[in-house]
């Protein structure tokens, strides 16, 4: 790079932070990201009121159902998943109580027919709270968060075995609650989905249930979430780690068409889908609201070769990410609870971090919150594909009346995460003057009058033969 585009970078930060500091004091700060998150207070607040001590609760709890295997008991009330059901259904009532009535729960509970995890066919309930957003504009935009709460010992259709599940994912799940019983109390323009799932551990049934519900009646889900094994921080390799959680996003989307591929592979773009995106503004703002927790950006839709609730979210074109703890101890998951050789096996809440758990509880929900307080990410975001020195970015204006302008967030092609910003306000189309559409990967994003932003939205191509309107070009 040369002198000059340092300069200019350097000048865009400058506007940004409006300190008078020299370029050569921005230019030592590129690496990190020139855009802190406003203090939101909020968010600052919601942070503040999740407790590690309810966690704590919720996971004994639910491991004291003795099992949640899909399969196990319905209609017991003290050991099965129906016990663990009708707890979580009465405990997100409790949270919702807070809500002035903008909360709603419901058990969202379908027949499953056999498949290979099911012998039987099976009712498999998600237990679903959700706080509607408060702004007409917004509204009908969704973000959903999730745990699973079912469970499994060494056999997933072993329904009788002692299968705690204290870490997978009663951690998650209980994360979940303590989001619902803290955000219950807050008012967003967007509407947050906070779900405990089943049918997990027998192949993603519950959240697939879910999933295809949400696209069938055509629902905005903006975001999801999901929180599973959130909860140990002393890895089989002999690591504690009590301050990072992985986030995990795919780069190219699971759901991409052919056509879309081609495209892609023009212009770049596999670091960029809207899940990559997710990450990047879920490690930029919790960072900025929870300062002791390192969001940990992994390149994978999953773990290697594995799965998770987010997925039939991804194959149904909704971006979606996962919450895993650093180090996992795999003597604690998926294990019939026994000694062998003087080491405990099985998954018991012993083995829980519940401070670590109210953590990442605590990443998720400054990052839920800001997304269901910010306006929409901006849509339709293309590029203008001429042969230019300049770049040219235009977009679709929001419809939200908060709307304070855009940002056009850029980085090098090898970053991974944006360094550079620039406010270029209620504008719908923009030119960066001398900085190629070759060399930077670029991005807007939507900011509201209280300072609240929306993840970037990556630029495609705008087709050659659309019309070049609305901006007039310098075409004769
Ligand atoms: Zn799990």
């Amino acid at each position: 790079m040369n002198l000059g585009t340092k300069l200019r970078h350097a000048v865009s930060s400058f506007i940004f932070l409006g300190l008078t500091i020299n370029a050569t004091t921005v230019l030592a700060q590129r690496s990190r990201p020139p855009q802190r998150a406003p203090r939101n207070p909020g968010i600052a607040s919601i942070v503040r009121q999740i407790d590690a001590r309810n966690i704590e609760r919720s996971i004994r709890q639910l491991a004291a159902f003795g099992t949640r295997n899909t399969l196990s008991e319905q209609n017991n009330p003290k050991r099965g998943i129906g016990a663990a059901r009708d707890w979580l259904y009465a405990e997100f009532l409790k949270a919702a109580e807070a809500s002035n009535g903008r909360m709603t729960v419901e058990k969202q509970s379908y027949e499953q027919a056999k498949a290979q995890r099911i012998p039987e066919p099976t009712i498999i309930t998600n237990v679903v709270a959700t706080l509607k957003g408060s702004q007409p504009e917004a509204t009908d935009r969704i973000y959903v968060v999730s745990g699973h709460y079912d469970s499994m010992c060494n056999s997933p259709t072993d329904a009788k075995c002692d299968a705690p599940g204290a870490n997978d994912d009663a951690s998650g799940t209980a994360a979940v609650l303590e989001m619902a019983r803290v955000m219950a109390k807050f008012e967003f323009d967007a509407t947050i989905v906070f779900m405990a799932v089943a049918g997990e551990e027998q192949s993603l049934l519950g959240s697939t249930h879910f999933a295809e519900q949400a696209k069938q009646k055509n629902w905005n889900v903006d975001a999801m979430f999901t929180n599973d094994i959130i909860g140990n921080t002393l890895g089989g390799n002999g690591i504690r780690d009590r301050g990072t959680v992985r986030v995990f996003s795919e780069g190219v989307p699971s759901n991409e068409t052919p056509p879309e591929a081609t495209t892609r592979r023009s212009v770049g773009g596999e670091n960029d889908s809207a899940s990559r995106q997710l990450a990047r503004f879920i490690k930029e703002t919790s960072e900025a609201f929870v300062p002791n927790m390192k969001v940990l950006m992994v390149y994978r839709r999953d773990r290697y070769g594995r799965g998770g609730d987010h997925i039939p979210f991804l194959e149904r074109g909704y971006p979606a990410v996962r919450f895993t703890e650093m180090n996992e101890d795999f003597r604690h998951q998926h294990q019939n609870v026994r000694v062998e050789n003087g080491v405990q096996y099985g998954d018991l809440p012993e083995f829980v971090d519940f401070a670590y758990v109210a953590n990442v509880a605590r990443v998720n929900a400054a990052s839920l919150a800001m997304l269901a307080y910010a306006p929409s990410r901006p849509k339709s975001v293309t590029i203008v594909p001429r042969l230019s020195d300049d770049t040219e970015l235009r977009w679709e204006a929001n419809k939200e009346p908060d709307l304070a302008g855009y940002e056009i967030v850029w980085r090098d092609t090898a970053s991974p995460v944006w360094t550079n910003v620039k406010p270029v306000g209620k504008v719908t189309t923009f030119t960066l003057k001398g900085m190629s559409k070759d060399n930077f990967f670029f991005g807007v994003r939507a900011v509201d009058n209280e300072g609240n932003r929306s993840p970037a939205t990556f630029p495609r191509p705008m087709s050659r033969n659309q019309p070049s309107n609305p901006a007039p070009t310098s075409s004769p």
